[in-house]
């Protein structure tokens, strides 16, 4: 049994903190929004009124937040020299790079061991303690995360060195933006040229077309696989949380002088779309623009 602090109990962090709860372990949870952590409450972890309380006397701090600066400043401010010297801090938000490294460093210096966690799997997926985390940090600190993590996951994976677990989940998430939007190009096509959507969607998912928005997500609504397209694109991945991590990938790309056409392409198509007020739909709903 571990002693588990847990920063931000959204709709992300209030699933992974009741596994983590289930699994044994005593969470000192902590969130500004009382909605949720009365919930917390109500899913057995222990709540406190700041987090340099939540901290106190801990092994491990896990944070699922909104974003980097917000992460930045709870590490800076209230975690590090406030947490036993001896705790590992894993961090499982979609932050930028840079943040991760630069958060991850100032922990290093004071004697902590950090990791970057972040998930891939939505609000079912944290609910149900499936998600797949990408670790970065030492082979030493990876160890340790596993623990940790196993509760919320189906897979942990060591992607490398501070800040890696960011690299992977952006690289991800862009080259999903970029296969959803494809595949809702060829489902409308289809549907235009003359040949039904289910018959493309059977064709093509077991042809060289195959992909996970396509066999396991299919955007188009009554068609293929079950999906928030069959619940007027309620629930799922959000479209404004698709546009955030493209807009990581692509500052990470212009820092990294790498060269991503398709993913700024994929950018401007979700930009447009939430500009036009789409945010809250799953980002499947791309499928009713064409
Ligand atoms: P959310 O907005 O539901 O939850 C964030 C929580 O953090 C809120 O409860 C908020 O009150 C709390 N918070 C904000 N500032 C805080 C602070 N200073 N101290 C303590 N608590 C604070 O967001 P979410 O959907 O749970 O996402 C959390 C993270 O997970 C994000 O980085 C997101 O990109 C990532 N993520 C989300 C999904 C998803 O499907 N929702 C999937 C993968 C990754």
């Amino acid at each position: 049994m571990l002693k588990i602090a847990f920063i931000g109990l959204g709709n992300m962090g209030g699933g992974m903190a009741a596994n983590l709860v289930k699994a044994g372990h005593a969470v000192r949870a902590f969130d500004l929004a009382a909605e949720a952590l009365e919930k917390a409450k109500g899913h057995g972890c222990a709540t406190f009124g700041t987090v340099r309380e939540a901290v106190q006397g801990v092994d491990a701090v896990v944070s699922m937040l909104p974003n980097g600066a917000i992460v930045d400043r709870v590490y800076s401010d209230d975690v590090i020299g406030q947490a036993p010297g001896g705790a590992l801090l894993l961090d499982c938000s979609t932050i930028d790079v840079a943040t991760a490294r630069k958060v991850g460093e100032a922990a290093g210096k004071a004697g902590y061991a950090m990791v970057d966690a972040p998930v891939s799997g939505g609000i079912a997926a944290a609910n149900g303690g499936t998600l797949t985390f990408m670790v970065g940090g030492s082979e030493a600190a990876f160890e340790r995360a596993r623990d940790v993590l196993n509760p919320m996951a189906r897979a942990v994976i060591h992607a490398g060195a501070a800040g890696s677990g960011q690299v992977a989940k952006m690289c991800n998430n862009m080259l999903l933006a970029i296969h959803m939007i494809g595949t809702c190009e060829a489902l409308a096509l289809a549907g235009k040229a003359g040949l039904s959507m289910q018959k493309f969607y059977e064709i093509s998912s077991k042809s060289t077309g195959y992909n996970w928005s396509l066999n396991d997500y299919t955007p188009a609504p009554g068609i293929g696989a079950a999906s928030p397209a069959d619940n007027d694109y309620h629930g799922g991945f959000a479209s404004a949380l698709m546009l955030k991590d493209l807009r990581l990938a692509m500052a990470a790309a212009a820092a990294a002088g790498a060269t991503v056409p398709m993913g700024e392409h994929a950018t401007a198509i979700y930009e447009a779309f939430n500009e036009a007020g789409n945010g809250a739909r799953d980002f499947g709903a791309i499928f009713t623009t064409l």
